[in-house]
Parts: structure tokens; C-alpha cells; sequence
């Protein structure tokens, strides 16, 4: 009966294992399943090797004595077949992933098992028993050993091919079992009386659920997986935003640019109204990138809020202002106060409080058809502390009780059958409510279905002990006057020639003195040769030397006292302060607005007193080519998307000068794309590339466009393999983009 002890305890050992295995929730994984049978083989393993014992303690008949045992090999055939399997998917096809490979290891391994055990139960099985001990021995059992070690060879072989991507953790039962079923086997021959075989399988088993596959164990493994995927795609999304908000802003600027020097020409007011739509149209846009791109941000904790010294009754009577633009024609009554003993500077980031507030009146105004618009600003100032209490009230749709809980989610648009004519993403309120909790305020909504909503927000501002004398000979104030320029002159420093040409177009309406260069380096060198501008507009992304690195080396040379303003696509807010804090006088983002353009010119340019004299220089020379005295279709007919060219660029003859220019600049840039790919520079390498892209969009070379932009992701990602790989393909384009563009415009 001492024999029964390890069975007994075996037995024991793996109901336990049961309960506990069984007893919690699972997850659906494949080594779940094999473990799962692992145990169902072991329960029945055991019952067969409990009965063997006894048959052979009570003296049954030879036959079935020697039946059981027989099933009992089929067992530990099954039962290492198994742990094979389960030793190839943690091993080998966890490192390849390979959906055929493991099936013909399946089926291999169905073909041998089933061979094995045919010969366990086929071939002739030896046994005797001798006080309750059951000796096992002739060709079945031997072709038993014989599978064994050969599915040991295997455990060994598929370990050391992946050991470098196998957790130790994970190979720690194989490893535990093939040193165990040595002891075992040295044991048994020693004291027969030990049944300690299949107790050392209970064991592995064990051992296995508590280093691999104890499911607490492994939902953390799998959540933390999970968690490592959703941040790095987190992150992917926000990258893939602000690089598409720079795709976007580039076409933009071109669109806004033209489309406001269109509108400084003698056309017919019905095209100066399209050109209106064009242009509100174009800010709508950009509103949603700047919405998408902030919520991204706030989502990824990125966002910052920037606080400087403002004037809260400015930044009201923009408010009134630009809901006053927006009520247009509807028939609202806009009704507004704002507390006059709120002090004159306060120090917050009133470009995000300038949001928040707008995008509540915004929704007012969307979603009231008549009635009013109460917009109220009061005060409570205790301290050096100012407390804004701001309301915004309309007699509009109102909000269902239901809808009140999930107004600040994102994406959460209501009544959208009876809304949907109303422009809207759903992000505003989302947006708001977050930039209200980052300034550590709060927001309150009541609203009444059918009768209309009040949103209030209570936001604290430290105060500024200055008066508005003072903040205003500070920070300088703009007058209304259009500015009148007196031959300044100004550097724009962009290494992309078309957003040059667009700057170029803005400024030619005043009377200024431009001059343009495409590196960092050129300017340095302009300022060297002793040249003196009122203003310089520096690009921030350039090759090579930043446009802040030139600041830097701006600032070095003795004597500069030049405002510089930077310039960039990468237009998100909290941007200017941050330029600002670099060192530049002020910031200008792409596309180019007008009056913020105008807007730097009075703050920085000295302005003609002299009566003003119509005339605008344009120093930039006018291609002298006639229009269309290209041959366009030789372009199309080469797959060139001319039509979107001239989208971005206007008019022909700008396309035309652009291809010159392009023409010019490509043989050097993919000279030094290949110089950068072979000496792996990747971060000049994306600079290029992203420059190859922008300039074929303009001009509608789309397949160029297309592969430089998977370069410029793949070099920003360092992803050098993708670089190399692909550059073959990249540089045939672009060869032959040049042959094309070359005989254009010869
Ligand atoms: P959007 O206006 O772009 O859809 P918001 O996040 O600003 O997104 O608003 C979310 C939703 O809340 C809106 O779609 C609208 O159904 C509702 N809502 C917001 N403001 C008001 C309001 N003043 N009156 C009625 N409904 C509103």
C-alpha cells in the first residue's frame, strides 16, 4: 500500500490544481488549452496508475493487469506529446508566428504520437507484480522510451533555436522535467518499489501553473502587452496628427495666401465672395486640425498651459467681436457685460481662455435658431487672486437630461437628425471642459430641453500689479490703420521655395524691401556681410541649422539687434510662447494669416508718415514666360496631376516658376539624399525628404509625393532598413519626375 503514496498524494496535487486552474476566469489562449489538457491527461494518467497498483495488490488476472498497463503508456505517449506541443508554441512559434509551420508540426506530431502508441499497444508488454509493485518491460515499453527521448531531443533542440526570445520563466518546467525524469528514472531503477513517474509529471505540471500558466499571472502578462500596444499606438496617433497637421497647414497656407492676394485684386465682387468661402472655409479646417490635434494632446498629457500677462478686456471685446461675425444674419439677440473692476493685467493663458469662452458661444450661436445670447463676465477678486466667473446663456435647443452626463465626452454629438445641418465634431465641449481642469477651474452646465442652455465657468487668475499704461508700453498695441511700409527691409528665411513665394506674395501688398534665402546658414551669412534688416522671418524647420539653432548663432554676432519672427507649419497653440521663450520677438504660423502678418509688420517696422505713395515693391523678379507656353499635356500625359498643382499654386505662371525652381534645387537635394541615406543620417535624411514631398505636392507630381512622404515616416521612425530597402524605388521617381520636368521647361 506505501507504494499508493505518491499516486495518493499526485492525486490530491492535481485536483487542487483543478480548483485552482478551473476555479478563475481564463483567457483564451492556446498554451490555456494545452495546459488544460495536460491536466485532464494527468487526472486520468493517475486513475490508470491507481489501478494498476491495485490490480497488482489484489492479484487480478494477467490480462488485465497488462491491458491497463498498456493503456497507461498510451498515456505518457499522449501526455508527452502534449507537453511537446506545448514546448513548440512557446518556443518556435512564438518566435515566428507561423500559421503553416505550426501545422505541419501538428501533424507531424499526430503522425508519430499515433505510431508510438500504436506499437505501445501492439508490440508485447512484459509485467509481473511482486508485493503490489507492477514491473513493466519489453518492446512496448521500450518503444515508449524511445518516443520519450526523442520528444526530449526535440524539447532541447526547439529551446537552444530560441532561447533568445524564450522567457526563462517559460522553459523552467521543460527544463525541471528532463532533469527530473533522470533522477526519476535513476531512482526507480534503484527502489521499484517508488512509483514516482507520472508523480514527476504532477509536479512539471505544478510547477508550469505557477511560473507560466497561473492565470493571474498571465492576464498581467497579456494586460501589460496590451497596455505596451495601446501606448505605442496612443502615441503613433498623436504623432500621425501633428505630422498631419503640418500636412495639412502646408496646402493650407498656400490656399489662405493666394486666396488673400486674390482678393487685393481688381476682380468682380462675386469672385471676391467665393473668395470669402475659400477662406473661411480653409479656417474652418484648419479649426478642426488645431481640435483634433488638442485633444490629442491633452489625451497624451502634452498639453501646457502657458501663462503670460494679458488684458482680460481685450481678449472680451474679441470675443463680442467674433460672435457678432458669426450671429451674421440670424435673428439673435446678442446681449453681453463684462465686470469693469476686473484688473486692467492679469497672468494666465489667454489664448486657452480665449478658446473655452469661444467655443461656448460658438455652440450658443449653432444651436439657437432665434431668441438670445447672454454672454456675462463677472469678478471676484480676493488676494492677488482674480476669479472669473463666466457665463454664456442662450434660447436655443436645449439639452436632453439624459445627454447632460455625456456632454463633455468626446465625439458626443446629440439630436444629430435634428442637427444635421450644424457643422460639428464633438469635440469642442471635450476640449473645453479639459482645458477648464487644467487651469483648475470648473464648468457647470443647466440647460432645459426646447427652452436652452447656460454654461458657466469659474476660472482663477493671478493678478497682475500693473496698469494697463504699463502693459500696453510693454507689449506694444496695434492701431486700426492699415500698415504703410517705407521700403524696410525684411529676410524670409524658408528652405522651401514655395512657402517662400507664398510669404513673398503676402508682403508684395506693402511697400517693403524683401529678400529671400533657403538655409540657416545663407542668413547667418547675410547678417556677416554687414547687412541690416528691420525684420526677419525665420522658418523653424530647416536642414541642417534650425531655424532656432540660427537664432542662437543670430544672437552671437555683435551688434544684431534684428527682431526675428518665427515661421512654421507646426502651428499648435502655446506655440508663440514657446518661440518666444527661445528667443524670438514673436511668432507667425503657417498658413500665413494677413492681418496676423500685418500685425507683425506694425509691431516691428517703422511705418511711412509721408503721404503714402501706391506703389508696391516687388522684388522678386516675375517669370518672363508667357502663359501656357508650356506644353501642360506632355505633363499629364506623363501621370503629372497639373489640376492639383494649380490648386495650391494658382495660376500657371507661379506653377511654372515653381517647376523651375524645383528643377534647380533637385539634382543638389537628391545628391545629398543619397549622401544622408549612405552615412545614415536620418534626421537630415526626413528634412529632404519631407522637402522632395512638399514641393512635388505643389506641383502634383502624386507618386513622388507619396514615396517621399513613406520615407520621411520610415527615416523620422530611424527605420533604416525601410530607407534602404526602398531607396531604389524612391530615387527612380525621382529621376524621372526630373527628366519630365526638365524637358517642360526647356
Ligand atoms: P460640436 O458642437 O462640434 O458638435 P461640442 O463638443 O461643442 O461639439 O458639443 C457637443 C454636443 O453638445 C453638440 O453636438 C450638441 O448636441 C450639444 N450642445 C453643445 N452646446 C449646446 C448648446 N448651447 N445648446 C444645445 N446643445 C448643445
Amino acid at each position: 500500500m506505501g507504494s499508493l503514496y505518491f499516486q495518493i498524494c499526485s492525486f490530491f496535487y492535481i485536483v487542487l490544481l483543478c480548483f485552482a486552474f478551473y476555479g478563475k476566469k481564463r483567457i483564451n489562449s492556446q498554451e490555456n488549452h494545452i495546459f488544460s489538457l495536460l491536466l485532464i491527461t494527468h487526472i486520468i494518467g493517475l486513475i490508470l496508475d491507481l489501478v494498476s497498483t491495485y490490480i497488482a495488490l489484489v492479484n487480478v488476472e494477467f490480462f488485465l493487469l497488462n491491458f491497463i498497463c498498456k493503456l497507461y503508456l498510451v498515456y505518457l505517449v499522449v501526455w508527452v506529446a502534449i507537453f511537446t506541443y506545448y514546448i513548440f508554441i512557446i518556443s518556435e512559434y512564438n518566435a515566428k508566428s507561423n500559421e503553416s509551420v505550426r501545422k505541419s508540426f501538428i501533424l507531424s506530431l499526430y503522425i508519430i504520437t499515433a505510431g508510438f502508441i500504436c506499437l505501445a499497444l501492439g508490440l508485447n508488454l512484459n509485467n509481473f507484480s511482486e508485493a503490489g509493485i507492477v514491473y513493466t518491460y519489453g518492446p512496448s515499453a521500450n518503444s515508449v522510451y524511445i518516443f520519450v527521448g526523442l520528444c526530449i531531443l526535440s524539447w532541447i533542440f526547439l529551446i537552444y533555436r530560441n532561447f533568445h526570445s524564450l522567457k526563462l520563466r517559460k522553459c523552467l518546467p521543460a527544463i525541471f522535467f528532463v532533469i527530473s525524469i533522470i533522477f526519476a528514472a535513476l531512482i526507480q531503477k534503484s527502489h521499484p518499489e517508488l512509483l514516482i513517474v507520472t508523480s514527476v509529471g504532477v509536479y512539471v505540471t505544478f510547477l508550469m501553473y505557477f511560473t507560466i500558466e497561473n492565470p493571474d499571472v498571465k492576464m498581467i502578462e497579456l494586460l501589460n502587452i496590451a497596455k505596451d500596444q495601446a501606448e505605442k499606438a496612443n502615441s503613433a496617433k498623436t504623432e500621425f496628427l501633428s505630422s498631419m497637421s503640418h500636412e495639412i497647414r502646408t496646402p493650407l497656407n498656400a490656399i489662405v495666401g493666394f486666396s488673400q492676394s486674390l482678393m487685393e485684386k481688381d476682380i468682380p465682387q462675386s469672385s471676391k465672395e467665393e473668395i470669402t468661402d475659400i477662406i473661411n472655409a480653409s479656417q474652418n479646417l484648419l479649426q478642426i486640425v488645431n481640435g483634433i490635434l488638442d485633444i490629442s494632446k491633452i489625451e497624451a498629457n502634452k498639453l501646457e498651459i502657458i501663462n503670460t500677462e494679458y488684458n482680460f478686456e481685450k481678449v472680451y471685446d474679441e470675443l463680442v467681436s467674433l460672435t457678432k461675425g458669426r450671429i451674421g444674419d440670424k435673428p439673435l439677440e446678442f446681449k453681453h457685460s463684462c465686470d469693469s473692476s476686473i484688473p486692467p493685467v492679469l497672468y494666465g493663458d489667454y489664448a486657452r481662455i480665449k478658446q473655452i469662452i469661444l467655443n461656448l458661444l460658438t455652440n450658443a450661436v449653432k444651436y439657437t435658431e432665434e431668441g438670445c445670447i447672454i454672454f456675462k463676465v463677472n469678478s471676484v477678486v480676493a488676494g492677488n487672486v482674480c476669479r472669473l466667473i463666466i457665463s454664456v446663456e442662450d434660447t436655443g435647443i436645449g439639452i436632453k437630461e439624459e445627454n447632460i452626463g455625456h456632454l463633455f465626452s468626446k465625439f458626443e454629438r446629440f439630436d444629430v437628425e435634428k442637427n444635421y445641418t450644424i457643422e460639428g465634431t464633438g469635440l469642442g465641449l471635450a476640449i473645453t471642459k479639459k482645458l477648464v481642469e487644467l487651469m483648475q477651474g470648473r464648468i457647470v452646465v443647466q440647460s432645459k430641453y426646447g427652452e436652452g442652455s447656460k454654461f458657466t465657468i469659474a476660472i482663477d487668475q493671478r493678478i497682475v500689479p500693473k496698469t494697463l499704461e504699463e502693459y500696453i508700453s510693454e507689449t506694444g498695441t496695434n492701431t486700426s490703420e492699415p500698415f504703410r511700409g517705407c521700403n524696410n527691409k525684411i529676410l524670409i528665411v524658408d528652405d522651401n521655395s514655395i512657402n517662400l513665394k507664398v510669404a513673398n506674395r503676402l508682403l508684395m501688398n506693402y511697400k517693403l524691401n524683401v529678400e529671400m534665402v533657403t538655409s540657416g546658414q545663407e542668413c547667418l551669412d547675410k547678417i556677416l556681410d554687414g547687412n541690416k534688416y528691420e525684420l526677419i522671418l525665420l522658418d523653424d524647420m530647416m536642414p541642417k541649422m534650425s531655424g532656432t539653432e540660427t537664432l542662437k548663432n543670430l544672437k552671437k554676432i555683435i551688434g544684431f539687434d534684428t527682431p526675428v519672427v518665427a515661421l512654421t507649419a507646426n502651428a499648435i497653440a502655446g506655440m508663440r510662447e514657446k518661440y518666444l521663450e527661445a528667443g524670438f520677438n514673436d511668432y507667425l504660423s503657417k498658413p500665413i494669416d494677413k492681418f496676423k502678418l500685418e500685425a507683425i509688420l506694425k509691431k516691428f517696422l517703422k511705418e511711412d508718415t509721408t503721404e503714402q505713395n501706391d506703389d508696391t515693391i516687388i522684388v522678386e523678379k516675375e517669370s518672363e514666360l508667357p502663359m501656357n507656353s508650356r506644353n501642360v499635356e506632355y505633363l499629364k500625359s506623363n501621370g503629372v496631376d497639373v489640376g492639383h498643382g494649380l490648386e495650391l499654386l494658382g495660376d500657371m505662371e507661379t506653377y511654372d516658376m515653381t517647376i523651375e525652381e524645383f528643377v534647380k534645387e533637385s539634382t543638389e537635394r537628391i545628391k545629398k539624399i543619397e549622401e544622408y541615406k549612405n552615412s545614415q543620417d536620418m534626421p537630415n535624411y526626413a528634412i529632404l525628404v519631407h522637402a522632395m514631398k512638399s514641393d512635388s505636392k505643389y506641383l502634383g507630381f502624386m507618386k513622388l509625393a507619396d514615396l517621399a512622404y513613406q520615407h520621411e515616416m520610415a527615416s523620422k521612425n530611424n527605420d533604416i532598413n525601410y530607407v534602404n530597402a526602398n531607396y531604389d524605388t524612391l530615387m527612380e521617381e525621382a529621376n524621372r519626375i526630373l527628366s519630365i520636368a526638365r524637358e517642360y521647361i526647356k
